[in-house]
């Protein structure tokens, strides 16, 4: 496993091919685990990259992929439909506030988001306001890895090589505790400019800018200086969707009704890929029009794939029937009384959670040492039979919603003893 794999057929996301360990080939997953081909099990702390919610292949949605598969495979979306999309478009209208009435299917995080941008210039420009075309976004802010989603998020070696294609956007400071009006002041400086057409943020969390967590106080004040100055909000709520922040969606608690919605990860439970950007009604109202170039001009070939829907529907049942939010509550208070043990120790500092996530940073300044350390720490919870996966120097767990207080105990335990070990 620790063999170094210089070359593979394979390229694989995010990944150096040069440094990393040999890939781990998974050949099973239920619950919270994964098993090797060669029967070994690994703990999913971060639900296979935040996408699976209620546990490796549930049964009802295995169930239902298999009947959708048999039924009707993929149809062609544009001037036709079928009873899984309507029946899923139903539904997530039904979980969300009641002012976002349509919703327009896609495939990914990236392209939920990319479809947000697109239905904002879109809406501005067949009003006539054809000057707000700029988009605002919040600094650590991640949205994705397409040309548009990257431009949308924070700039760093992650991007540099591409910047030249990047768009440039109004870029709000992070609101860290104590310094929110900071925040809502350069939003409120950059929205009187009148050439904005919507404020993108993901909602409570800044999840791969490193799990910075801000209040749902300034969540509401954000969207409440975006709707003084008519400014489309964005709720990016492809991590922080279906329950990982306590409540189905971030932007419950506050209060807070986007223009426009982005979900995609846990949207099928994590079992397939389909992604949705949900929107008002006076969004679609302004492209429904007798004038064709007003149209919404935006697909990709498997728009609303039924198999996918049919998943998602299966997902969105087992959210009705009930359970989901009392094992999302026992999973929160499970981390809230691990964490307790986990600031006792020195080298981990700005311990924190929301929900179902927990994260700590680890208490190093050094960039370079740190630079070496996320795949160390990576091999080493990896010998422990965990899959944990830090952002920088940040530790961070995002489990299933059955994983045991057992388990999570053990995952707890995992992260003191690598942090010992990588900083003896
Ligand atoms: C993961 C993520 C995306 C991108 O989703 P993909 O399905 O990976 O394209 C967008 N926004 C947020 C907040 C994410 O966490």
């Amino acid at each position: 496993m620790t063999q170094p794999s210089p070359q593979s057929p394979v390229w694989h996301p995010f990944t150096q091919h040069a440094l990393e360990y040999e890939a781990p080939q998974i050949a099973r997953a239920q619950g919270a685990w994964l098993t090797t081909g060669d029967g070994r099990r690994i703990f999913d702390g971060i639900s296979s990259w935040w996408v699976i919610t209620h546990g490796h292949c549930h049964p009802d949605i295995v169930a239902a992929i298999q009947k959708q598969a048999a039924t009707l495979d993929q149809v062609i979306f544009a001037g036709f439909t079928h009873e899984p999309a309507e029946q899923v478009a139903h539904d997530l209208l039904a979980f969300t506030p009641g002012d976002l009435a349509h919703v327009f299917f896609s495939d990914s995080g990236s392209t939920a988001v990319e479809v947000a941008l697109k239905m904002a210039l879109g809406h501005w420009r067949n009003l006539g306001e054809a000057k707000r075309t700029r988009i605002l976004a919040l600094e650590h802010a991640y949205h994705g890895d397409t040309i548009g989603t990257m431009s949308a998020g924070a700039r760093g070696v992650f991007n540099a090589a591409y910047e030249p294609l990047l768009f440039d956007v109004g870029r709000i400071p992070f609101p860290h505790p104590g310094a929110e009006q900071a925040t809502l002041d350069a939003l409120d400086a950059q929205c009187r400019t009148g050439t904005v057409a919507a404020f993108i943020v993901e909602p409570l969390v800044c999840g791969a800018g490193g799990m910075l967590i801000y209040s749902q106080a300034t969540l509401a004040a954000m969207a409440q200086t975006c709707a003084k100055h008519d400014v489309l909000l964005i709720a990016d709520e492809v991590m922080t969707g279906f329950g990982r922040t306590g409540a189905m969606f971030a932007c419950e608690g506050s209060g807070v009704t986007p223009d426009i919605l982005c979900v995609a990860k846990g949207l099928t439970g994590g079992s397939i890929p389909l992604a949705a950007t949900l929107c008002t009604r006076a969004i679609y109202q302004s492209h429904y029009s007798q004038d064709r170039t007003k149209t919404f001009f935006h697909s990709s070939s498997y728009t609303a794939n039924p198999i996918a829907c049919a998943a998602a529907a299966a997902n969105l049942k087992i959210w009705r029937d009930g359970g989901v939010k009392e094992r999302i509550g026992a999973l929160s208070g499970a981390h809230s009384a691990l964490l307790k043990g986990l600031r006792e120790e020195k080298r981990l500092v700005n311990v924190r959670q929301i929900g179902t996530i927990a994260a700590a940073d680890l208490a190093v300044s050094d960039a370079g040492y740190l630079a070496n350390a996320g795949l160390t720490m990576r091999k080493a919870f990896l010998d422990r039979g965990v899959l944990l996966r830090p952002l920088g120097s940040t530790i961070y767990i995002m489990p299933p919603y059955c994983t045991t207080p057992a388990e999570l105990t053990d995952v707890y335990a995992a992260i003191v003893s690598v942090a010992r070990e990588v900083m003896p």
